[in-house]
């Protein structure tokens, strides 16, 4: 069980808040959310990132 790597990046849809990793998003060609296949991520680093107001 080796899932808890400390500092882990993280990455965050702004538009549906799906939270994935570098591996999720490598599922998909470019940068965009695999659930939603929004364009616009931001890098977050633990799993309670706080809220960004996305407009
Ligand atoms: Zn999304």
């Amino acid at each position: 069980m080796t899932h808890s790597a400390p500092g882990r990046k993280m990455y965050m849809c702004l538009r549906c808040g799906k939270l994935f990793s570098k591996e999720d998003m490598e599922l998909t060609p470019g940068v965009r959310c695999p659930k939603c296949g929004y364009r616009i991520i931001v890098k977050t680093r633990s799993p309670s990132a706080k809220r960004i107001k996305a407009r």
